[in-house]
């Protein structure tokens, strides 16, 4: 119990024949809960307490001239106090006559039949409170108590679990700061831009001041013979992958590694939501693949900041948001024009892969 509030339930006894030493000098009683000043004046709390709240000039009723506030009061000496517990009191709550100063919080706390106290399951949540007198008769008929092994298996289970989420949000921010510098595709790994499936990856920002694409993952360190429908197969469970209903293609590109043919290769796949690709990178991030013997980067992808001059002739805005976007056909049309001629004068015609896939998956 708190210091002080057990004494307002608590009188003394044949008050007059007690060492006026142990008076209060403000309300002329013994003192209930001593407390000391610095100028070493002693008083009950709650009478000090009141003068300083309601008196002009916060000092001491005694020596009016030094200056105090609550925060200066001080328990009174352990001497003082051992001198005031072996007073008989009464309890003003149950009436109980023979009781000392010195017992008398162990009556409120354990004894006192007329003491506000909480049920017995208020450590699972009973919200029941009442005298100490009828708790037996509470406790009969409370539910809490009755659901007793139900209810604290339940609140153990949640607090654990309670844990371990906060345990996971800790591992999750740790992975996510030791994550960031690899979310930067190097440019050089995918070669220049000189054909179509490049310029996807050189669309992919290398600083991170790249737009992030919340509803797509960039997947790094893929096996060069990746093929669409491994990709389908894997990232689909997580949610639904963007179709774009203009070209009749799912959006998955495969960005093949331009400088070692054989090389680890890159992909990106667009969900139509971000929840779905959050749960791919959370699933497969760092995850070894047995089907590839490889283990995968999964990171949600970041494209580089917008550049008019080069989203002009850019495919995969069209590809990925063609459906919401207000002139999708001229755009494709134009990219189409550009595609061959890029294509058949930098590339041989194997390094398309990506696009046979398409055609494959689609046909
Ligand atoms: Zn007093
Ligand atoms: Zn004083
Ligand atoms: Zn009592
Ligand atoms: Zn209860």
């Amino acid at each position: 119990m708190a210091s002080g509030c057990e004494f307002q339930f608590m009188e003394y006894v044949a008050e007059q024949s007690i060492d006026p030493n142990l008076v209060c000098s403000i309300c002329h009683k013994a003192f209930n809960d001593p407390v000391c000043t610095p100028c070493d004046h002693t008083f009950g709390r709650a009478c000090i307490t009141h003068w300083l709240d309601v008196s002009a000039n916060h000092s001491c009723p005694v020596c009016v001239e030094s200056p105090l506030t609550v925060d200066k009061l001080t328990v009174a000496s352990r001497l003082l106090r051992n001198m005031l517990d072996p007073l008989r009191v009464t309890c003003t709550l149950c009436g109980q006559t023979d009781l000392q100063r010195g017992n008398f919080e162990h009556h409120l706390n354990k004894v006192c039949s007329k003491m506000v106290i909480e049920c017995i399951a208020s450590d699972i949540k009973c919200p029941w409170q009442g005298i100490r007198d009828e708790l037996q008769d509470h406790v009969r008929t409370c539910v809490f108590e009755l659901l007793r092994p139900v209810l604290s298996s339940i609140i153990a289970e949640n607090r654990k679990l309670n844990d371990q989420v906060r345990q996971h949000e800790d591992e999750i921010n740790k992975l996510k700061q030791a994550l960031n510098p690899l979310q930067i595709a190097p440019r050089s790994e995918y070669g220049d831009d000189s054909d179509d499936t490049s310029s996807i990856a050189s669309e992919i920002s290398t600083t991170d001041n790249g737009v992030k694409e919340e509803d797509t993952i960039y997947i790094r360190n893929l096996p060069a013979t990746v093929k669409f429908n491994d990709l389908f197969d894997l990232f689909s469970k997580f949610g639904r992958i963007k179709f774009n209903p203009n070209n009749k293609k799912t959006d998955i590109f495969i960005l093949k590694n331009k400088q070692k043919k054989d090389g680890p290769c890159g992909a990106k796949v667009a969900f139509v939501d971000k929840e779905s690709a959050d749960a791919a990178v959370l699933a497969y991030n760092g995850k070894h693949i047995q089907q590839w013997n490889t283990r995968i980067q999964v990171n949600i992808s970041y494209r580089k900041r917008k550049n008019p001059a080069y989203f002009s002739g850019a495919h995969f805005q069209d590809n990925a948001h063609a459906s919401q976007e207000a002139k999708p056909t001229a755009d494709h049309e134009k990219f189409s024009r550009q595609a061959p001629n890029v294509a058949t004068t930098v590339n041989p015609p194997t390094s398309q892969p990506e696009k046979t896939q398409r055609t494959k998956k689609n046909k």
